[in-house]
């Protein structure tokens, strides 16, 4: 990869804090922040306004163009389906959180993201940004496997529950990642080389300064 434009992967299972340090990352190094769990959440709320269900999803992908594109908005790159983004708060109910992992583990949704997601690296270039953090669950593994820094993040289960209930959502958070470590395309694990941090009891800035001097910045 170009040494002066930086790649950051970071994966970890729900409520870790991968949002949250990514976001500042984003800021403070100027770079594109990309939260690949909104795309799966934006195919996932598409399916249902469709009323398209996992079993109709290959005919219906086979018949119907969809067409991704990106909106980026200061530091953040968003998901456009046909034109359309998703405001934050439709795609955190707790039907898509209940309804997303079965539909990420769908190779067709899958494959339709791949290509959108490393696709990310141009737009963060073209937009003239530092670097790409990009975070989700195959990272590290499918996407950037050549990431400059991959950065695995774990908390606490009744932390990363208190998290979500502060963040006032109803979110299964044990099922999900049993569900996403356990499917066989791009499962939710650590990649190898990664840099594993437990956020249970560490502030925001603590997760930016490790994050950062792995990458060099002091
Ligand atoms: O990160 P977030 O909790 O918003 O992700 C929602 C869901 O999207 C995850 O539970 C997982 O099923 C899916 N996902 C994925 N691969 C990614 C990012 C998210 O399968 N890279």
């Amino acid at each position: 990869m170009d040494s002066n434009f930086l790649v950051v992967a970071i994966d970890g299972g729900a409520g870790t804090g991968k949002s949250t340090t990514a976001s500042l990352l984003s800021k403070r190094l100027n770079f594109l922040h990309v939260d690949t769990g909104s795309h799966y959440r934006s195919v996932t709320k598409h399916l249902l306004d469709n009323e398209i269900n996992l079993k109709m999803l290959d005919s219906y992908f086979d018949q119907n163009n969809i067409l991704l594109t990106s909106k980026v908005d200061e530091n953040r790159s968003h998901l456009a389906i046909n034109g359309l983004v998703y405001a934050s708060d439709l795609l955190r109910t707790a039907k898509i959180n209940q309804a997303v992992s079965n539909c990420a583990s769908n190779p067709k949704v899958r494959q339709l993201l791949l290509r959108y997601q490393r696709e990310q690296i141009y737009v963060a270039r073209s937009e003239n940004k530092s670097g790409l953090v990009m975070e989700g669950r195959d990272i590290g593994t499918v996407i950037y496997p050549d990431a400059d820094l991959k950065v695995f993040l774990v908390a606490d289960q009744k932390v990363r529950e208190s998290r979500r209930i502060k963040d006032g959502e109803v979110d299964q958070i044990a099922s999900r990642d049993q569900l996403d470590s356990s499917r066989s395309i791009a499962p939710l694990k650590e990649s190898g080389g990664s840099l594993r941090i437990d956020t249970s009891l560490l502030s925001v800035e603590e997760v930016y300064v490790t994050i950062s001097k792995s990458l060099g910045f002091s």
